[in-house]
């Protein structure tokens, strides 16, 4: 998520806030952090992030100099060391709640290496479920593994659900914790119609799986989808691509089809270079043009029975034509960029483009599209 730094003032624990660039009536200003270059301002924000200095009555966070990249309406968390999180982008589709940093696996190419201690995270996310605008069309719970919190998921789906009855949730889950008969069944009773909780499986192989989520849970996983299918949730399986496992992408794609054919949908995923994944680039990566035989294999199986099948994280100019039409807008607006060789490109506003951090890293083949 988008991250500002400043020098902290009066903070002693994480608050969470709505932003605001211009001054707010008295008795509306409790759930808003104000962002002004303002010296004086009187009255209870829930905190002040400026450029300048605080006023020694004040709570927010001073110094900072970016305070263009906020917008209203934006939902931010302030951490007593001046950190600023933007967990809420006012117009992003892509907008989540972090569950946990705590996870049960330790994938090879993790963009978002789990920490083993962190503070509980509930009030506060129950906090940010209350601030969210009304009718918020759709929200992720992301981690970490959102099941390491065990039942406290359910009080924040609950709480969703309570506030935002129409809302579209969407739950990234490595699935190990459903295996448990009776924790996939407290999750089916508590989601809604709207739900889909997405599961990656690296591979059909069990070895090649446990490998690239360093545990030994590939049948935990294949349990927990069958035991989450029992109760009708929608599932999504998500396969991110690496040396590891592409030259087994059709093999995964008739897995699925032949053991999960009831499965919501299927993404094929290019890897974020990011986290453990750069770390661990030399032994993962593979310039995604040098799989598209693999991957339009795969997709076609998919798609050719009729499952709803998706291209993730993927620029148009490198797949083959034949599975362009699948690729997906999926990256976050803000960690997603182009690169200058787009500028050209007459296709740019329907390509997924790339991560942030694949400046530097990406497919040696692309090139602008000219003839559209
Ligand atoms: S040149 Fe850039 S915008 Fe065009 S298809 Fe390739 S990655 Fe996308």
């Amino acid at each position: 998520m988008k991250q500002l730094f400043g020098e902290p003032y009066n903070l002693e624990e994480t608050i969470i806030g709505i932003i605001v660039k211009e001054n707010r009536a008295f008795l509306r200003r409790k759930d808003y952090v104000l962002v002004t270059d303002q010296i004086d301002i009187k009255g209870k924000y829930k905190a002040i992030i400026t450029g300048h200095k605080l006023l020694s009555e004040q709570q927010g966070v001073s110094g900072v100099s970016n305070t263009d990249e906020l917008n209203n309406g934006d939902i931010v968390t302030i951490d007593s060391s001046g950190v600023i999180n933007v967990v809420y982008e006012k117009g992003s589709k892509h907008n989540a709640i972090f569950i946990t940093g705590r996870c049960n696996s330790n994938c090879i190419m993790c963009s978002q290496p789990p920490v083993k201690k962190e503070a509980d995270r509930f009030k506060l996310n129950i906090e940010y479920i209350r601030l969210l605008p009304k009718q918020t069309e759709s929200i992720g719970l992301t981690g970490g593994e959102p099941t390491v919190i065990g039942e406290q998921l359910f009080g924040i789906i609950k709480e969703i659900k309570k506030r935002q009855p129409e809302i579209h949730i969407n739950i990234l889950s490595n699935g190990i914790k459903f295996k448990d008969k009776k924790y996939a069944y407290d999750y089916a009773s508590c989601i809604n119609e709207r739900t889909v909780i997405e599961i990656p499986l690296y591979c059909d192989i069990d070895h090649i799986h446990n490998n690239i989520v360093g545990t030994k849970t590939f049948y935990d996983t294949i349990k927990g989808i069958y035991n989450l299918a029992s109760y009708n949730v929608k599932i999504g399986i998500r396969v991110v691509v690496m040396k590891h496992n592409y030259k087994r992408l059709a093999n995964i794609a008739e897995f699925i089809y032949s053991n999960m054919p009831f499965v919501y949908q299927i993404a094929f995923m290019q890897m974020e270079p990011t986290g453990h994944a750069i770390n661990n680039i030399n032994e993962l990566w593979i310039d995604p043009y040098d799989y598209n035989e693999q991957l339009e294999k795969a997709v076609l199986i998919l798609h050719y029975r009729d499952m709803h099948v998706s291209i993730y994280n993927s620029q148009l100019c490198i797949l083959p034509e034949k599975i362009r039409r699948f690729a997906v807008k999926s990256i976050s607006e803000w960690k997603n960029i182009y690169v200058q060789k787009c500028e050209l490109c007459n296709i740019k506003s329907e390509c997924p483009g790339f991560f942030a951090s694949s400046e530097k890293f990406h497919s040696r083949k692309i090139q602008p599209v000219m003839n559209n």
